[in-house]
């Protein structure tokens, strides 16, 4: 009787851990869901309150951007999202999804779509391939904002004196619209569309950038310096985009690429349909 005693209850302490396993998974996996999803362009601060769950934004995308968050556990079930690895938005104009919503919580003021914020896109750089010595360019190439929203700079490798090409992210310019993520090859995307809430920082008040623009009291090195300069720009003979990128996150030492010629390369046309 001990030894059947035994062995059932070491039976039911497995099945109650496999099923805590099983709950503690899937209370994960919903808080994944639930963390912050991308919703369509122009939406409110109070896009929850605001959005009736009426399902036309869905209806109205020709692209199948817009799905419903599914019901069943999930937060915000009903409401509107993007799941850029699966459908990213392409950036259509006329702003369909904008002009079907009948309460504005999509934003009908949203008239030109790269003023659109639904996310802001963040490179992984230790699983980036660019990053790791490869060549890739993906996610520059297929940018719709190309040029503006991510750059590429220059870094010098380790092992030679060849250099390599990266990519990084500016975020005033990125609309989050997640074409990025949803074409890197790697098998778990390395740059990812975000809430810009989670990611990104703020310098605070006291620091003072005086080769920015707008600043009052330049510091004397950079007193002469032109709006918009950079100490991550090169330091001179460079195209003057690269000078432009005031609020550039790069590591020191990198030097911007000049932008492609023309944004509409073959990598761009095959990503609008
Ligand atoms: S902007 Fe166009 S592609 Fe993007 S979600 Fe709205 S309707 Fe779809
Ligand atoms: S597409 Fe992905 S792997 Fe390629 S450069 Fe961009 S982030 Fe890196
Ligand atoms: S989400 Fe990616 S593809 Fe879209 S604008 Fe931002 S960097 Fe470009």
């Amino acid at each position: 009787m001990e030894r059947r005693q035994f062995l059932t209850s070491a039976a039911q302490g497995t099945a109650a851990a496999a099923c805590g396993g099983l709950a503690w998974y899937a209370l994960l996996t919903q808080q994944a869901q639930a963390a912050a999803p991308l919703r369509p362009p122009g939406a409110a601060a109070d896009f929850a309150a605001a959005c009736i769950k009426c399902g036309q934004c869905v209806q109205a995308c020709p692209y199948d951007s817009v799905q419903l968050v599914p019901t069943g556990g999930a937060a915000g079930s009903g409401l509107p999202r993007i799941v850029p690895r699966q459908a990213p938005c392409v950036m259509c104009e006329p702003l369909h999804c904008v002009k079907a919503c009948p309460t504005g919580a999509l934003n009908p003021g949203l008239t030109d779509i790269t003023q659109a914020r639904m996310g802001l896109a963040v490179i992984d750089i230790e699983h980036c391939l660019s990053w790791q010595g490869l060549r890739c360019e993906v996610c520059f190439r297929v940018c719709p904002v190309q040029g503006q929203a991510i750059r590429l700079v220059s870094q010098q490798r380790q092992l030679s004196k060849h250099a390599m090409f990266v990519p990084l992210v500016q975020a005033e310019a990125c609309t989050g619209c997640g074409l990025c993520e949803k074409r890197c090859p790697t098998d778990v995307a390395a740059i990812r569309v975000l809430d810009p809430a989670q990611v990104q920082g703020r310098i605070g008040e006291h620091y003072r950038l005086g080769w920015r623009h707008g600043q009052t009291q330049p510091d004397a090195a950079d007193a002469g310096a032109p709006d918009g300069y950079s100490p991550l720009a090169p330091a001179s003979g460079a195209p003057s985009r690269s000078r432009a990128s005031s609020q550039s996150r790069a590591p020191a030492g990198l030097a911007a690429q000049k932008p492609a010629a023309s944004p509409l390369d073959y990598l761009n046309r095959e990503s609008r349909p």
